[in-house]
């Protein structure tokens, strides 16, 4: 299925990548990103010795193509190796390793790391202020921290020297996860507060950080994993099987995919596995149409060698930006 989705032509003709790229970043045509000129304003140049996409603004005078302002800036990497990249990261539901991204391309480690690094920051859903929390009146959100190893060949013993990652799940919708510094109840209570809507049902497991701060939502029911009370006996509805679930494909991927991750990465990790289960077949997204989504996640997401090598921070704010 994957060979005959790749044999579309924007995965191996530049100018159908281009094309491609234009259309789903410029849908009103194509906008100058120096200063924002657009319509008569911006035209393309043409000519054999021109480089493909290269548009020229009458008002600034500046030359642009559409990768310019985007996560495609300042690689040499062809367009339609891009999309190939982005369509399997998309379509793969663990990721794909930084090796396997390099055989692809045949192009170096280096090369294969950053470019997995800026798709997965074209990924990375930026929770603003205005970005409203998740679940409301009549729904339920899931609520649980798991500990991601920083060594996967050693068996976790308790939290230790593990990463700490808390997610929040609205039942049938969407995921945000969140690398936090600690489970104690300030920290829980800070990304509970900041991401979900106290109007919701909150379920959890029976932790004592979750039971002191059940109460400021519309209702707090939880199962004693303790006591392998998975599902309640008493109501089928009280589980946090879903949560529970998006740790499981988030460790496979880490550990069978990845096979490690650093901490000052680990929270583009964590956008990329949001980014698939919120667009997932379930809610009526294909192949296709996560990877458009991703690429149009891709401007504005400028990411260099710079600002990827900043240590990463786990955040009780739960801000991801
Ligand atoms: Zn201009």
């Amino acid at each position: 299925m994957a060979r005959a989705v790749l044999d579309a032509p924007h995965f191996h003709d530049e100018a159908a990548a281009f094309a491609y790229v234009e259309a789903l970043l410029w849908p009103q045509g194509p906008v100058c990103p120096h200063c924002q000129a657009a319509g008569e304003q911006v035209y393309r140049l043409g000519g054999n010795a021109t480089r493909i996409g290269l548009h020229k603004c009458r008002s600034c005078k500046g030359q642009f193509t559409v990768r310019q302002g985007t996560i495609f800036e300042s690689s040499h990497l062809p367009l339609h190796l891009w999309l190939q990249v982005i369509h399997l990261m998309c379509a793969s539901k663990k990721g794909i390793s930084t090796r396997q991204i390099q055989r692809m391309l045949q192009c170096s480690m280096k090369t294969a790391w950053f470019l997995g690094h800026r798709i997965r920051e074209a990924m990375a859903e930026k929770h603003g202020i205005f970005t409203p929390p998740l679940g409301g009146a009549g729904k339920v959100i899931e609520a649980d921290e798991a500990f991601l190893s920083r060594d996967p060949s050693k068996k976790l013993k308790g939290p230790g020297p593990a990463l700490p990652v808390m997610s929040l799940v609205e039942r049938e919708g969407k995921v945000r996860s969140f690398h936090i510094p600690d489970v104690t109840v300030k920290t829980l209570h800070t990304v509970l507060a900041r991401h979900a809507s106290k109007e919701s049902r909150l379920m959890t497991d029976g932790a004592y950080a979750y039971r002191s701060i059940g109460w400021n939502f519309a209702d707090h029911a939880w199962v004693n994993h303790e006591e392998r009370e998975y599902v309640s006996r008493q109501d089928p509805s009280i589980h946090s099987n879903t949560v529970e679930g998006v740790f499981s494909i988030l460790k496979r991927g880490v550990y069978g995919t990845f096979h490690h991750v650093s901490e000052a990465h680990l929270k583009r990790y964590l956008a990329e596995f949001d980014f698939r289960y919120n667009t997932r077949a379930k809610l009526g997204v294909d192949d296709i149409e996560r990877a458009d989504i991703a690429l149009q996640g891709a401007k504005g997401k400028r990411l260099t060698y710079e600002t990827t090598g900043r240590r990463g921070q786990a955040s009780a704010g739960g801000a991801t930006a």
